[in-house]
């Protein structure tokens, strides 16, 4: 029992799938919607959605959303989440879902939002499908696109494959040449394996070089049952390397380019709430919505025992008030001994706890990546404070506090 929470947090105690908690529950800020589940158009090697025996989905075809789950869904959440909605669709490859899906979505947000209500809809796509028409619905709604491209053609095709094997760099490429000629915003979000993250500069000015003023960068971390790394998994060491070198790279020209952890550390230097989960006190702000309706707290928590409910049979009051939200929640708050003395732990909060499942499935472990935060903590915390401090006259306090709000 933690700071006198009824559940259990430790082991792995995931709560009867019904069971409610009475009194207020955090809101859930924002859906990550899988209108296609796992599926994808491509085959990269590293996909960690691939072959996933936890995955409820994976042997079941034709995984899809129907127009009525995605009606209910937007029906239900626009009135739960009044005034600030967020859509944010992602994969598999969410453009799977076709052209219609996404311009059905729209619809339907008009019919039912209510005046006043802000949405807004941000997609995650490998950019192969990507033409004319669907960036006249992304630019006509101001959607916020990212693009998955892990640097120039020899690095990202060392990885990410078609069915057929072949290199996807090319067909990424003419979907990007076609966001830019359309004026869609997008931004890059680039995964660091090993063929990318002994290449900051190169792959920092790569994406420079086409004009890309908003990139971020995901380190991958997969390992093996017996809890050894993957050989395209980094070391936090490399991690901690890369981003240091790409902090030098972005620093002189840090008030027109947005690397994402480092806007996040801003935000919380700032006093705000990151807009990475990894860096938030609890795992509560999003949740996922699979194809069928299907809801769980995080996207690497797609698992049975980690089920929330359904969009068709429950409420968006009663999904939020799951003792299992709670218990996954608080996963985030199994503070291990280094967190609980770390100088960072106000901002960093034990990292992310898919993190530190990996290896060993533990919830308890300390993040695998922990070196490389420590790293990027100590190059970037001081002089983004000071930058804080000249913009807003005042930075937050990094004192530790608490370690759970449960
Ligand atoms: S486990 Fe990691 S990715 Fe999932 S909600 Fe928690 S911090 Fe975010
Ligand atoms: S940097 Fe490491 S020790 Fe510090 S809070 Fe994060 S995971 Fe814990």
């Amino acid at each position: 029992m933690a700071n006198g929470s009824p559940f259990s947090i430790l082991g792995t105690d995931t709560g009867s799938p019904s069971a409610l908690l009475s009194g207020p529950a955090p809101k859930i800020t924002s859906l990550l919607i899988k209108p296609a589940s796992a599926v994808c158009n491509l085959d990269c090697e590293y996909c960690f959605y691939l072959d996933r025996d936890a995955d409820p989905y994976k042997d079941l075809p034709a995984r899809r959303m129907t127009m009525d789950t995605l009606e209910r869904l937007v029906d239900t959440y626009l009135f739960y989440s009044y005034p600030n909605a967020t859509f944010a669709f992602q994969g598999g490859e969410p453009t799977l879902a076709g052209l219609d899906f996404f311009t059905k979505l729209v619809e339907f947000q008009q019919r039912f939002g209510r005046d006043g209500q802000n949405v807004s809809n941000a997609l995650q796509t490998n950019g192969v499908l990507l033409d004319k028409d669907w960036c006249q619905l992304f630019r006509a709604y101001n959607w916020l696109i990212g693009i998955s491209i892990d640097g120039p053609e020899e690095v990202n095709d060392l990885y990410r494959f078609n069915r057929a094997g072949h290199g996807t760099w090319k067909k990424v490429m003419q979907g990007i040449e076609v966001m830019q000629k359309e004026k869609v915003d997008f931004n890059v979000l680039c995964v660091l394996s090993q063929s990318n993250v002994h290449k900051p500069k190169e792959t920092y000015k790569f994406f420079r070089g086409l004009g890309i003023d908003f990139m971020q960068f995901i380190p991958l971390s997969e390992f093996h049952p017996d809890g050894t790394p993957m050989p395209f998994t980094i070391t936090p060491e490399e991690y901690g390397r890369f981003m240091c070198e790409v902090f030098d790279l972005w620093w002189p020209e840090r008030r027109k380019v947005r690397v994402r952890f480092f806007d996040n550390l801003a935000e919380a230097l700032a006093g705000q709430k990151p807009g990475s989960c990894t860096m938030h006190e609890t795992c509560d702000s999003y949740v996922v919505v699979e194809y069928n309706g299907d809801i769980y707290p995080c996207d690497f928590f797609v698992e049975k025992e980690w089920k929330l409910g359904n969009v068709n049979l429950d409420s968006w009051s009663e999904i939020s008030r799951r003792v299992r939200r709670y218990n996954f929640a608080a996963k985030k708050t199994l503070a291990h001994p280094e967190c609980q003395v770390c100088e960072y732990q106000s901002i960093c909060h034990g990292g992310c706890p898919k993190s530190r499942h990996g290896p060993h499935k533990k919830f308890e472990d300390l993040d695998y990546f922990c070196q490389a935060y420590k790293m990027i903590f100590g190059k970037a915390v001081g002089p983004l404070r000071d930058e804080v401090k000249k913009l807003l006259g005042h930075a937050a306090d990094l004192t530790p506090h608490s370690i759970s709000p449960y």
